[in-house]
């Protein structure tokens, strides 16, 4: 089944881009090695205790007690993955209303022209989910149009979760395995957003004392520096792969007031060269540039675009180092915040 269901996002001044890839790259989370996830975050939902939902139950192929049943199910499984809290709220004024449409509808893309059989609307209150009433709908099942696993899917998007690199994430766009409860990276995706229970984990980076940015760094196959990539005078989170299956990809993190997670860009691949060593700085003139320094000192630089797109740095640079590990206004407060990954046990 395929769910991709992005929408246009709206860019507020100064934010960084969301460059969501839909075939984001296989994770390396094993049984006793790094455990590496690749969530990406679309948005924030301002409270989620409690989020609050209200159903449309008539208008599709499934009985309305059916309907209500599979959604309840799957709204549970993510308050039983963390800190979001659900309850019952009126039609017309709840956090997330979910409901039948059938071909062209609202002010939404139309069903029938691609393979969507569901998307979800920005992440804030008062959005919504939408399944195509036009398809044959199954209450659930492993294979076809499940409800329940589409739901689950959906509602992971309505709390601002997007597409994971993890092939076995509810939020993997192709969800082939059609897992039936959120995996680790949706919850560590879950808890980086809104805090919350999940075992602290080596790869952890604690921003703050109290926000951490979950299973994204682990030592071995990642490293990391702070950079204020768009120039809006907070500083963005910057993860890069440096082992060799990790096709030096990069991804940005950018936090609100708080600080609070608010969004990422990535995963960019081949952003640094595996094996290299990185340095994260600023070029004359301002652009921000990721270099991989060869063994034999030859350097590679590629430009952090304002959109979140990267680009060969062809002409030769100058550049400076002005990115840190350890402290940076990652909220944009005018105080610095000080950083650290934490260590393995
Ligand atoms: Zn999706
Ligand atoms: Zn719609």
């Amino acid at each position: 089944m395929r769910m991709d269901n992005e929408r246009p996002r709206r860019a507020s001044a100064g934010a960084l881009l969301l460059l969501c890839l839909a075939a984001c790259g296989a994770d390396t989370t094993t049984e006793d090695g790094p455990a590496h996830v690749a969530f990406t975050v679309r948005g924030r939902m301002p409270d989620v205790d409690p989020v609050t939902y209200a159903i449309e139950e008539t208008g599709g192929p499934l009985a309305a007690d059916v309907f209500e049943r599979e959604i309840e199910a799957a709204l549970a499984a993510w308050r039983d993955a963390g800190p979001v809290r659900f309850e019952r709220g009126e039609l017309g004024s709840a956090d997330v209303t979910f409901g039948w449409r059938s071909g062209a509808h609202d002010a939404c893309p139309s069903f029938g022209a691609d393979a969507r059989i569901a998307h979800t609307g920005p992440t804030t209150p008062g959005t919504f989910v939408h399944f195509d009433a036009a398809r044959a709908w199954v209450p659930r099942a492993d294979e076809g149009e499940s409800l329940y696993h589409t739901a689950l899917h959906e509602i992971g998007h309505a709390l601002g979760l997007g597409h994971s690199g993890d092939p076995g994430a509810v939020l993997n766009a192709e969800y082939a395995n059609a897992p039936a409860v959120p995996s680790l990276s949706d919850r560590a995706a879950l808890a980086s957003l809104y805090g919350g229970e999940l075992d602290p984990a080596p790869g952890d980076l604690v921003i703050a004392g109290d926000v951490a940015l979950r299973h994204v760094a682990p030592v071995g196959v990642s490293d990391y520096a702070l950079l204020d990539v768009d120039g809006n005078g907070a500083d963005e989170v910057l993860v890069w792969r440096t082992d060799r299956g990790g096709g030096g990809a990069l991804m940005i993190y950018a936090f609100a007031p708080g600080p609070e997670l608010l969004s990422t860009a990535g995963p960019l691949w081949g952003a640094v060269a595996p094996g290299a060593e990185v340095r994260v700085g600023e070029a004359v003139g301002g652009e921000r540039v990721i270099v991989s320094v060869y063994d034999n000192g030859r350097e590679v630089a590629r430009a952090l675009e304002e959109t979140g797109a990267l680009r060969l740095v062809t002409e030769p640079v100058e550049w400076r180092v002005v990115a840190s590990r350890s402290q940076g206004d990652v909220d944009g407060d005018g105080e610095k915040e000080q950083v650290s990954r934490r260590a393995a046990r």
